[in-house]
């Protein structure tokens, strides 16, 4: 990405709107940059550096992780099967992610507090109740641990 100014006319620097009067300038995203000026919008972490990767996105220019952050994705929730944003917050139970949304009883809705118990069955979510009754009912296959 580092390249030596070329001969002649000075590029100006797509971040600060200068002249760019050092002897490298960076090329990224077809316009040219001081090696300062090209940084994270989110940790101001310089993407010039070798190896750096820099993403775009909403005219943001950011480093990776932040990217991943922002505009990755979790996984896929266990109970909508909707992606989730790597920014939203989400329940977790065992391997599965919940949307915070999605987080209840699959059987009553009942939502789960701080605190409350919930279990995991064939995958699914259950509160108490439901659990202890399936249990009783035999309504699970019985499960080695
Ligand atoms: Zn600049
Ligand atoms: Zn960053
Ligand atoms: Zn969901
Ligand atoms: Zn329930």
């Amino acid at each position: 990405m580092l390249s030596v100014q070329p001969k002649g006319k000075q590029k100006g620097c797509a971040g600060c709107n200068r002249k760019i009067k050092d002897r490298y300038l960076l090329k990224a995203l077809d316009k040219y940059w001081h090696e300062d000026c090209l940084k994270c919008a989110c940790c101001d972490c310089r993407l010039g550096e070798v190896g750096s990767t820099l993403y775009t996105k909403a005219n943001l220019i950011l480093c990776r992780r932040d990217y991943l952050r922002l505009f990755g994705t979790t996984g896929n929730c266990a109970a909508c099967s909707k992606l989730i944003p790597a920014f939203e917050m989400v329940m977790r139970a065992r391997d599965n992610v919940y949307h915070l949304d999605c987080f209840a009883c699959q059987l009553c809705n009942q939502r789960f507090c701080v605190g409350d118990k919930f279990f995991l069955k064939n995958n699914m979510i259950l509160c108490q109740m439901d659990y202890e009754e399936g249990q009783l009912n035999g309504s699970f296959e019985s499960q080695v641990q």
